[in-house]
């Protein structure tokens, strides 16, 4: 299908205390923070970026850190589970590292073939790793806290809570170019039509549950993966042709992005992988230090006093 994404380029969230997501993902999960920045639409709150070693598409998890924020509530109208993949025969260290860090997991669950582990992030948001035999094309050599036989490769896919299937089931399909590769139940699941690494949106059909609210421990939005500014000039075009609602292209820095929000009521993005996370600090640095955008850097003083302080993990370090 013409200009079919290649599967999630980003996921957005909405976290409590910074220093414990920076933790959590960092320490626990073992992804890199590839960014400090600030939220653009609002510099008195971090946005913190974490993936993989190089910050590649498709591993992105940023977070929008507020302090004392109310919990959320998961719901239809949301993206209510992030899942990671990591490579296969992996579970039982994950369950093990789990248990010692004293993370409560739940027992052993499917999503179609795949064996996952559930779990939670601090503000309650639900995630899964799922064992999953496709990898990653090779990164650079720089490794975390999690030996790279276990490591958390990138997202496997996501799941979104919709009152109605059809809608949401229609734009995938017939405007995003997702395939439906199963279904069980009230879930179905879409993948990309090449199999891509971080493809997969399932679907869950929950009628009577109740609206989810964002705010901690829920996702904000989910963002597509588009190759530049001219095939996301084409994907404008074809959904506001579909009826939707889009943005004019906002410049992120990282990536541009669109957004619009899909009939289920997630709030959906499309971003272009270029340019990526080493657009304003060296690849090997990335993550090491608080990063404004130019017109913010003036403000740079005012705030670094009104952040509150973190503690930035230990730098990722060259293998071999
Ligand atoms: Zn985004």
């Amino acid at each position: 299908m013409e200009g079919a994404t290649r599967g999630i380029h980003h996921v957005t969230a909405i976290a409590g205390d910074p220093q414990r997501t920076l933790d959590f993902y960092t320490g626990a999960l073992g992804l890199r923070l590839v960014k400090l920045t600030v939220n653009y639409d609002d510099p008195r709150t971090y946005h913190l970026y974490f993936g993989d070693g190089e910050g590649r598409p498709g591993t992105i998890f940023t977070f929008f850190p507020w302090p004392g924020a109310p919990r959320g509530r998961g719901g239809t109208g949301q993206a209510t589970a992030v899942s990671f993949s990591v490579p296969e025969r992996s579970l039982g260290f994950w369950t093990e590292r789990l248990r010692s860090l004293g993370i409560p997991f739940g027992g052993a669950a499917t999503r179609f073939e795949d064996q996952a582990v559930t779990f939670s992030d601090p503000d309650g948001l639900a995630l899964e790793l799922v064992e999953h035999g496709g990898r990653m094309p090779d990164g650079p050599e720089v490794h975390g806290p999690v030996p790279a036989g276990h490591a958390i490769r990138g997202f496997h896919g996501v799941t979104l809570s919709v009152e109605g299937y059809e809608r949401t089931a229609g734009l995938l399909t017939e405007t995003l170019g997702f395939r439906l590769t199963e279904e069980k139940g009230n879930r179905f699941r879409f993948g990309t039509r090449d199999g891509d690494f971080g493809g997969i949106v399932d679907v869950l059909c929950l009628p009577s549950a109740p609206r989810g609210k964002v705010a901690a421990g829920t996702v904000h939005h989910v963002a597509f993966r588009t190759p530049g500014p001219q095939e996301q000039a084409a994907w404008r075009n074809r959904l506001s042709d579909a009826g939707l609602d889009v943005t004019p292209a906002i410049d992120r820095t990282y990536f541009r992005s669109i957004y619009f929000r899909e009939p289920g009521g997630v709030l959906f993005e499309i971003a272009t992988d270029p340019p990526g996370f080493s657009v304003d600090e060296p690849a090997n640095r990335l993550g090491s230090r608080l990063v404004l955008p130019a017109w913010l850097e003036p403000e740079r003083a005012r705030l670094e006093e009104i952040l509150p302080p973190v503690r930035i993990p230990e730098p990722w370090r060259k293998t071999g």
